[in-house]
């Protein structure tokens, strides 16, 4: 059986990504600094902050955000945490982990924040040192507009630092940090960046950076040292070699193809995944959806885990519904390497699945729904 990887991440890696990463360069050769110095450049252009620092760290995404948190917000400072997910969540974790004054405002999953709600949450933190907010809430398939969040705060709260997980927007969707007036943003290398999963990516605001006081930063995770390393191709410890060499070869491809292409064939994809549900009876999740996974409520009657695990019989892997969603959300992502007919076959498994499951669905329902998204120009 073909084996097939619609999960929201780690995702399908392209052969030639993967080939890439069968290398072990040593990192203090010339070749490797050149490489180092060509995914600097590469990966800023993906984050649309070209020709800063993006730096590069060997951990999974949450050691970016580890890293970013301590490397600007000083000890034991008050920071909000806007969490509608899981990994909203995660951020309200590890902020209190250090022993920051945390302020969780959490919404239901699935919800979008609401701005009106925002204003008086902040103006009763005027203390505030920095929010953190999740951009494409992975959990629950929400984008969260961290553009207008982020304007939001400026008004209320100009000095808080906005730092933003973008692991699942990065090279996904638009994500402008600078133009959107963020602050931090972190996201990892094994989803929209096509990459096996091992590297994270922190990039911070002028202001971000210069916040330098009573700092309590991570001795492995620095990344004021690792900045000053990197600038010139180097990196303080030794580097994720084989993947910052598939890296590159992941960064040319998304280049090539140009990065609002990217946008716009995952919005697409994604779209035609969530249609070819809505047509079998499953329900859209998100209140505001993003493009990075399909979450997709079962139809009524059907518990979301024999989805998955049809999915899984059949060789492809997506994702369940975490924490209290288990037994009624799935999550197939389009994230990965992934064209047109991987949301046909997506859609084509669903039909199947749901056919074994009891629902007699005409052949071709899914599918369809799939394909008149995908046809439309
Ligand atoms: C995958 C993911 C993470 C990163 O988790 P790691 O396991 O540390 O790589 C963080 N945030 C979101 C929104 C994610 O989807």
């Amino acid at each position: 059986m073909k084996a097939r990887l619609y999960a929201p991440g780690p995702v399908e890696v392209p052969p030639l990504v993967l080939e890439a990463t069968a290398r072990v360069p040593h990192h203090r050769t010339a070749a490797f600094k050149e490489a180092m110095l060509q995914v600097r450049e590469g990966l800023a252009k993906v984050a649309c902050v070209p020709g800063e620092d993006v730096i590069i760290l060997a951990g999974s995404g949450t050691s970016a955000f580890e890293a970013g948190l301590l490397a600007c917000v000083p000890r034991g400072a008050k920071v909000i945490g806007l969490a509608a997910g899981k990994f909203g969540e995660r951020w309200v974790k590890l902020a209190r982990h250090y022993g920051y004054a945390v302020v969780e405002h959490a919404v239901a999953w699935g919800r979008d924040f609401d701005l009106s709600e925002l204003a008086p949450l902040l103006r009763a933190h005027r203390d505030a040192y920095a929010v953190t907010v999740v951009h494409s809430e992975t959990s629950t398939g929400v984008l969260h507009d961290v553009a207008a969040i982020a304007a939001a705060v400026r008004e209320v709260l100009p000095e808080a630092l906005v730092l933003v997980d973008a692991v699942t927007s990065l090279g996904v969707t638009e994500l402008r940090p600078r133009d959107w007036g963020l602050d931090g943003m972190f996201a990892g290398s094994q989803k929209g960046l096509l990459t096996p999963p091992g590297l994270a990516f922190a990039w911070l605001s002028e202001r971000a950076w210069a916040s330098e006081r009573d700092l309590n930063p991570s001795f492995y995770l620095d990344l004021r040292k690792e900045r000053a390393q990197q600038r010139q191709g180097q990196t303080a410890y030794t580097p994720a070699v084989s993947l910052v060499m598939g890296l590159k070869v992941a960064l040319a491809m998304l280049l090539e193809e140009g990065l609002e292409r990217v946008w716009i064939r995952r919005e697409r994809l994604s779209r035609a995944v969530l249609a070819a549900g809505e047509v079998v009876g499953c329900r859209i999740f998100a209140e505001r959806v993003s493009p990075a996974v399909a979450a997709l409520l079962a139809p009524d009657g059907l518990d979301a885990p024999a989805i998955v695990k049809g999915f899984a019989a059949r060789g492809a892997r997506i994702a369940g519904g975490q924490d209290h969603l288990k037994e009624r959300l799935f999550r197939p992502s389009m994230m990965g390497y992934a064209d047109a007919y991987d949301a046909v076959t997506v859609a084509a498994i669903l039909e199947d699945v749901l056919r074994e499951l009891g629902r007699p669905l005409p052949y071709g329902a899914a599918v369809g729904a799939a394909m008149r998204v995908l046809a439309e120009a």
